[in-house]
């Protein structure tokens, strides 16, 4: 039977503007091209759990302003459940001002997390009841690591699967690690929080072996466009990406992290559901955008067969 999934991360609005160059300090350019949409690695994840046909229950935090309509409208459309948001009196929508160099490609970001990173432990608790019937929470590093660590806590108390996302990276303790039953570092994140260069399978063992030591029960480093190497204490290997023409890589991790989700609730072992997610990223990297590039479940089944 299918399971419910809950996705407890950030929203921002990412407000992209493309440039001839990219402006020095004190500098003011005329840009070519102005987009707004949503964005946020927890919403990106959550959509591409959705779309991919999971009973997805998305947990975030919004301001009360113009920003926050830009999620609830995303979110209508797409018919998601928008009763478990949480809002903010004082904070506003967190937003992503982001600058595209339209010769090179290069970019200047600056995100302010806002809302989503004052999420109080009395809001988790308030949704401890939609966490327990849940069959899998997949969370990431981009809202208060607070209340990351108290919504994993709840999860794992309630037999609950964790799945953590170690986007954007910075130091996990120890107590939030061994309650993970499956991470998902990019081979970047992996070194940073292990120390060791991901530059082979053996490296990856090693690495996996590091997050074993600290309790996590299972494994997946995505490798970009070489794949994931996924491992549990008994089994290891890397299972290759799709090969495609890849136009947009923005947002692959968020793409996989989803599929991985769905394809677990649904009942699928972790190796078909990180096949499954590869081939959701697949389809995602050969499109402009985040959510929008997020394929619907009949496109990823169509895809693979
Ligand atoms: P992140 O976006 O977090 O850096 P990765 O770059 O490791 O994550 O990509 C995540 C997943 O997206 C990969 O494991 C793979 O499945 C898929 N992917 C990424 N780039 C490509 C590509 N060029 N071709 C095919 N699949 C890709």
């Amino acid at each position: 039977m299918k399971k419910k999934v809950m996705v407890f991360g950030s929203f921002v609005v990412d407000l992209m503007a493309r440039t001839p160059h990219l402006p020095v300090a004190g500098e003011t350019v005329i840009g070519s091209l102005f987009k707004m949409g949503p964005g946020g690695k927890g919403f990106n994840q959550g959509v591409a759990a959705h779309k991919a046909g999971a009973d997805v229950t998305m947990v975030t935090k919004l301001g009360k302003d113009l920003f926050a309509e830009v999620a609830l409208d995303a979110m209508k459309t797409l018919e998601m459940d928008t009763s478990s948001l949480f809002y903010s009196e004082e904070i506003e929508t967190g937003s992503a001002l982001i600058m595209v160099d339209e010769e090179t490609s290069e970019n200047k970001i600056v995100v302010v997390l806002g809302a989503c990173s004052a999420i109080g432990d009395k809001e988790v608790e308030s949704i401890s009841e939609i966490i327990e019937e849940s069959g899998y929470l997949l969370t990431q590093l981009e809202t208060n690591i607070s209340a990351v660590e108290k919504v994993i806590d709840i999860a794992k108390k309630n037999g609950v699967k964790v799945i953590l996302n170690t986007a954007p990276v910075q130091p996990i303790s120890d107590v939030i690690l061994k309650k993970v039953d499956i991470i998902t570092p990019n081979e970047v994140e992996a070194e940073i929080l292990t120390g060791i260069c991901i530059d082979s399978q053996e490296s990856a063992s090693k690495a996996a072996d590091w997050f074993f030591d600290k309790g996590v029960k299972n494994v997946l480093i995505t490798l970009g466009s070489r794949g994931v190497f996924i491992a549990s204490e008994s089994k290891q290997e890397i299972i290759p990406a799709y090969k495609v023409k890849a136009i947009d890589t923005t947002g692959a991790g968020d793409a996989f992290n989803g599929g991985l989700v769905a394809a677990l609730a649904d009942g699928k072992d972790l190796w078909e559901a990180a096949r499954f997610a590869n081939a959701l990223a697949a389809i995602a990297v050969q499109r402009l955008g985040t959510t929008p590039a997020m394929p619907t479940r009949k496109e990823i089944e169509e895809f693979i067969s």
